[in-house]
């Protein structure tokens, strides 16, 4: 891909995302929305081959802009995922849809400069989101022992590589892998977890165990145990 045809690229990316992110208000017709969605994951496929071409001609920079073009979208994309989610009665998806949008778009920050003060505006919505369309939630985090933790890049062992976590390099991010979980030892209720999307999807109120965001009382029938305590539900970790 020629420097002319990379700087076509990043204008017509601007162009269809900023077209996607116009259906990111709850105002929007629905089917429009939807429509939206569709165009932008068609154009997310033309992205990855845009990426994959960079990757292949061995041209880092330009693979690493693909990249950041990439996770721009996808934020864009799980952003209106939320939207329709919350349209369809759906809000424990949907939180998890504003989550991988603030990590994609934090993500694309990471690339440069420019990435960083062009979506700046785009985290400070996600974040006020998250606090005006969502309750308070309760996190959790596993306490785990795991065997090892390697380099997602060259597969060698954490910390014997010259790769550093975060950083992109030829169009992937570095990222210290779990070799394997060789035991849970407790799952901690925190302020600031490393996953937001790790959660008690169940609350407990005057003697009933309720859905945490939709407070719709739950129908497990072990949800009281026989001396009368709440047993609460919660996602603890995600496979990615
Ligand atoms: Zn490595």
């Amino acid at each position: 891909m020629l420097e002319s045809e990379m700087n076509d690229l990043i204008a017509d990316c601007n162009d269809r995302v900023n077209a996607a992110y116009q259906f990111c208000y709850p105002v929007r017709d629905a089917a429009l929305q939807r429509q939206a969605a569709a165009d932008l994951d068609a154009y997310l496929e033309v992205l990855g081959r845009a990426k994959a071409d960079c990757q292949a001609a061995q041209r880092s920079d330009a693979a690493n802009v693909a990249l950041g073009m990439h996770c721009f979208a996808l934020s864009v994309r799980c952003f209106l995922q939320m939207w329709i989610e919350l349209r369809d009665d759906d809000p424990g998806s949907a939180w998890d849809s504003l989550v991988n949008s603030q990590v994609n778009a934090r993500m694309a920050m990471r690339i440069s400069q420019s990435f960083a003060e062009q979506l700046e505006g785009l985290v400070r919505r996600l974040d006020a989101v998250e606090q005006v369309v969502f309750p308070a939630i309760q996190f959790v985090s596993p306490s785990m022992v795991v065997s090892g933790t390697k380099c997602s890049l060259c597969n060698a062992a954490f910390h014997e590589c010259s790769h550093v976590s975060g950083l992109a390099y030829n169009g992937e991010f570095c990222v210290e892998v779990v070799d394997g979980i060789k035991s849970v030892d407790h799952i901690a209720l925190v302020e600031h977890p490393r996953d937001k999307r790790c959660r008690l999807t169940e609350c407990f109120e005057r003697g009933h165990v309720l859905d945490a965001f939709t407070l719709r009382r739950t129908d497990r029938s072990d949800a009281i145990s026989e001396d009368g305590l709440p047993r609460l539900t919660a996602i603890v970790l995600h496979a990615d």
